[in-house]
């Protein structure tokens, strides 16, 4: 993916959007600055990322993404400019449908993309063991031990400190943000969110 002939296996749990975001922001970092293309296009390929994750992107933002990455790998005088928007022009290619997810529905399936999820316990799953209670910072999860936890959203600043303690399975990330026209798309993303599934 990234042309140093390395492999990143993956699972389910990455987000393929907040993935490319991840090797953009670096590439866009490592910029020096002296070409337009890389300069300018890598960092405007991050802030369109950017509004994807957040679930504040629409369609013609994936054009101009796709475009940008064409016009930054064609124009950008060395391999680094060159090479910068392969992430994302993979990702495009082979999970297109999770970028569309994110715009159409405002649905993050691998529940990384905080802006686009609540967390929730999952009664049936949940053995009441208290490793998430131990590890929330703000007391969102309460309830008696060995009986299943309950979680106020109200309190919760998604941190994933709870999933990612959590052996059970037992928390999951549900959509919260419907798309207007489109009313049945709320709650349509329940995922079951896993330890490690931030790919950052
Ligand atoms: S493509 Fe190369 S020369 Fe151009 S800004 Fe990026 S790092 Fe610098
Ligand atoms: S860590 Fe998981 S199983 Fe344990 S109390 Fe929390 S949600 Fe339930
Ligand atoms: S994500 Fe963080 S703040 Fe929210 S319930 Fe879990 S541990 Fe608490």
């Amino acid at each position: 993916m990234m042309g140093s002939g390395g492999m990143v296996v993956l699972d389910d749990t990455t987000c393929m959007v907040d993935f490319a975001r991840f090797f953009l922001t670096f590439t866009a970092e490592e910029s020096c600055g002296k070409c337009v293309p890389c300069r300018v296009g890598t960092a405007h390929m991050v802030d369109i990322l950017d509004a994807i994750c957040k679930g504040e992107a629409d369609m013609t933002d994936l054009e101009k993404l796709e475009r940008l990455a064409h016009t930054v790998k064609e124009n950008s005088l060395c391999g680094l400019g060159q090479t910068a928007p392969n992430p994302v022009l993979s990702s495009l290619r082979y999970f297109r449908d999770e970028f569309e997810e994110h715009i159409r529905e405002r649905r993050c399936r691998a529940a990384v993309c905080t802006e686009l999820v609540e967390f929730h316990i999952i009664p049936g799953n949940c053995v009441g063991c208290l490793r998430c209670v131990a590890v929330c910072p703000t007391g969102a999860i309460s309830g008696p031990r060995a009986e299943p936890q309950s979680l106020d959203a109200s309190k919760c600043i998604k941190c994933r400190s709870c999933v990612e303690a959590c052996r059970y399975n037992a928390i999951s990330g549900d959509a919260i943000v419907a798309d207007a026209a489109d009313p049945t798309a709320a709650g349509a993303g329940t995922t079951a969110a896993t330890g490690g599934s931030d790919a950052r």
